[in-house]
């Protein structure tokens, strides 16, 4: 158990400097969205045509630990989504944004991040 704890932790610390480096433009992502609290960019294993990060640039782990001075964040991180859907021509058809918060959603990268999926039908709920 307390293994476990320091491993994930570990690996969360990783993913973490994953997002970190992209905002820092320290490793390529192909980025489709930017301004001065938010960017967006491709996933790197797509689950659907249209597979768009929204990342907030101030670190966040995720929704649970944002703070009450980040309300304005993340109603920004929603605007940008839908400025992506528009921009991403997913509009008319649909798109679903996901934000997953911990182990039992399997979040992988302790950095807030939206998910924006589309370009296909997709399936409710999810597994
Ligand atoms: P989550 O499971 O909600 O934490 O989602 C993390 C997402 O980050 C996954 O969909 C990964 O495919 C994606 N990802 C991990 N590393 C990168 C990267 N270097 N560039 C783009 N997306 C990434």
């Amino acid at each position: 158990m307390g293994l476990t704890a320091r491993l994930r932790t570990r690996s969360e610390v990783m993913a973490d400097n994953i997002f970190t480096k992209i905002i820092a433009k320290q490793i390529p992502a192909k980025i489709v969205y930017e301004d001065d609290r938010v960017l967006a960019f491709r996933d790197i294993k797509p689950e659907a045509p249209v597979h768009v990060l929204i990342v907030p640039k101030r670190e966040i782990t995720n929704v649970t630990e944002a703070r009450a001075e980040d309300e304005s964040l993340l109603g920004h991180l929603l605007a940008v989504a839908a400025e992506v859907a528009r921009r991403e021509g997913v509009v008319d058809t649909g798109y679903r944004l996901v934000i997953n918060n911990g182990r039992d959603a399997g979040q992988a990268v302790a950095h807030l991040h939206v998910h924006l999926l589309g370009g296909r039908a997709l399936g409710w709920p999810p597994g």
